[in-house]
């Protein structure tokens, strides 16, 4: 780390620019011909000119708010002196023109993945076991301890035993409008390429959320649902007759997973090209070099997987609100920029009905890490999504039916993204932080980038990339993104992050706007 002061601006019409350096600025300090006319944080803003009250703070070529009261050249700008700006108006948004998209392809790049039936393409050979209610997770979860014990160690080919565990399936109103959301989310995350379309069903019997609810391909006959055709009847039921005492459900369970467990083990990896790759994207503990070094190295990196034919989701509908007149001029085509407002819309009045807005997800780690407001947390949260047209919208809990950069609508919270983008169909996650979260899923590799290097060295072995370099390294940000690039498809071809090694994983959380009985 260079101990020259440094301040980072982002775009020539900025009016703040960022601490950069390791411990922050002490007043006084001279950079760039200012004078810090008080002691100011790493990541937090310094005002390059004197501000009015009233006067507009631009970073990102955007205004993030306007100065609360007289800031002097050099002074501290954070959310005490910082007035928050009005999101845009989503009904004055203006549609794009339909245009050619230019794209250069990009070639020669290919991973190592397990081709599945339907055409998907695993990076990992999991076995999962999907709960069609809560009721079954304790006996699932003993059975998957003894699985990982007794049986997975014959089956060297397999990765992974996991249990789709979840809240939802019973004490539900399962017939609201909002129900539909967590049954598609539960029915496509059990079709996840990385669970090979082998997924188990365990079911209690007397729940709302029945297998053919979950399901209804199975009630006719079709095998087009995340199951083996061969074990298309394969549905575990704890409540069965012929099920007498506890250890019967578990020999049952035990049963069908060797059975699935013989039938992973002969799949073989392939040598696939990166348009096979799903890669999710999402931050979580932002801090205000999130937007200087993680985010936008990894919008490179996406704009690489994108012009390789491969498909990239960026997700958190409160995370880019207050930026989507940028988003709207990205779309392909009008009928996607339809989509995104249509989401917006959507997201807008759930917030209201709760009587909340889109202020609510900033986090006091947010706003100690240089985050004033979250018309600031946007702009960096955008940055990763690159430069692409926006080739499409999935729904939360759909599946993406098309390649090429999505918008993935979902909420910002960590795991609630993360369960929806499984059900979308990711099949590599890319996640980045600058607070620190030691975050994991069990059915998909989660490649950690941290923002700063100090992190990176505290957490040495809890993140995969650091992307501060680009701060105490020099690294620029294309050498970043190519770094991020070349680890995303070393990870799919079967190369273990740090989450794998330390068995670091988080539970799936649902998303459920349905009221609950
Ligand atoms: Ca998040």
């Amino acid at each position: 780390m260079s101990a020259q002061p440094r301040l980072i601006r982002m775009d020539p019409r900025d009016n703040v620019a960022v601490v950069a350096n390791d411990g922050g600025l002490a007043e006084g300090t001279e950079v760039d011909g200012l004078v810090l006319a008080e002691t100011v944080p790493q990541a937090h803003k310094v005002a390059l000119t004197a501000l009015a009250a009233g006067d507009a703070v631009v970073r990102y070529g955007t205004v993030i708010g306007r100065a609360a009261c007289p800031i002097p050249a050099g002074g501290w700008i954070r959310e005490t002196n910082l007035n928050m700006p009005s999101p845009p108006v989503l009904s004055e948004l203006r549609l794009p023109q339909p245009s050619p998209t230019d794209v250069a392809p990009l070639e020669g790049h290919t991973f190592q993945g397990f081709r599945n039936r339907d055409g998907t393409v695993g990076t990992r050979n999991i076995l999962a076991i999907t709960n069609t209610v809560q009721c079954v997770s304790g006996v699932v979860a003993h059975a998957v301890d003894r699985i990982r014990r007794e049986i997975l160690p014959r089956f060297s080919n397999v990765d992974d035993v996991v249990s789709l565990e979840h809240t939802y399936g019973c004490g539900v109103a399962i017939d609201a409008p909002g129900a539909a959301v967590p049954i598609r989310t539960l029915r496509n995350i059990a079709r996840n390429p990385n669970l090979s379309g082998s997924t188990m069903v365990v079911s209690l019997g007397c729940e709302k959320l029945q297998p053919t609810r979950l399901f209804p391909e199975m009630l006719n006959g079709s095998d087009d649902w995340g199951v083996d055709p061969a074990d298309s009847n394969d549905v575990v039921t704890l409540q069965d007759e012929t099920h007498t005492g506890f250890e019967a459900m578990i020999t049952s369970i035990l049963a069908s997973a060797e059975r699935h467990l013989a039938a992973l083990n002969t799949r073989q990896r392939e040598t696939c090209p990166v348009s096979d790759l799903v890669v999710g994207l999402q931050c979580g503990g932002s801090d205000a070099l999130s937007g200087v070094t993680a985010n936008p190295a990894l919008g490179i990196a996406a704009d690489m997987i994108v012009r390789a034919g491969g498909t990239v989701m960026f997700s958190e509908v409160t995370e880019v609100r207050d930026g989507i007149d940028k988003l709207v001029a990205r779309a392909a085509t009008p009928d996607v920029a339809r989509d995104l407002i249509r989401e917006m819309e959507w997201y807008d009045s759930y917030l209201e009905a709760g009587r909340s807005d889109r202020s609510a997800n900033t986090t006091p780690g947010n706003k100690k890490g240089g985050l004033s407001n979250i018309a600031e947390k946007a702009m960096g949260s955008i940055s990763k999504s690159g430069s692409m047209p926006i080739a499409g919208v999935v729904p939360a809990g759909e599946r993406a039916t098309r390649k090429g950069l999505l918008f993935a609508a979902t909420p910002a919270s960590d795991f609630i993204c993360g369960t929806l983008q499984l059900a979308a169909g990711m099949n590599v996650h890319v996640f980045t932080t600058g607070r620190g979260t030691p975050y994991g899923l069990a059915a998909v590799p989660v490649v950690k980038v941290v923002t700063r290097t100090d992190l990176a060295r505290r957490w040495h072995d809890l993140v995969d990339i650091d992307a501060g370099r680009i701060i105490s390294a020099d690294r620029t940000l294309e050498a970043m993104g190519q770094e991020m690039f070349d680890t995303i498809l070393a990870v799919a071809s079967g190369e273990k992050t740090c989450a794998e090694r330390l068995g670091l994983t988080n539970q799936l959380a649902l998303f459920n706007p349905g009221p609950v009985t």
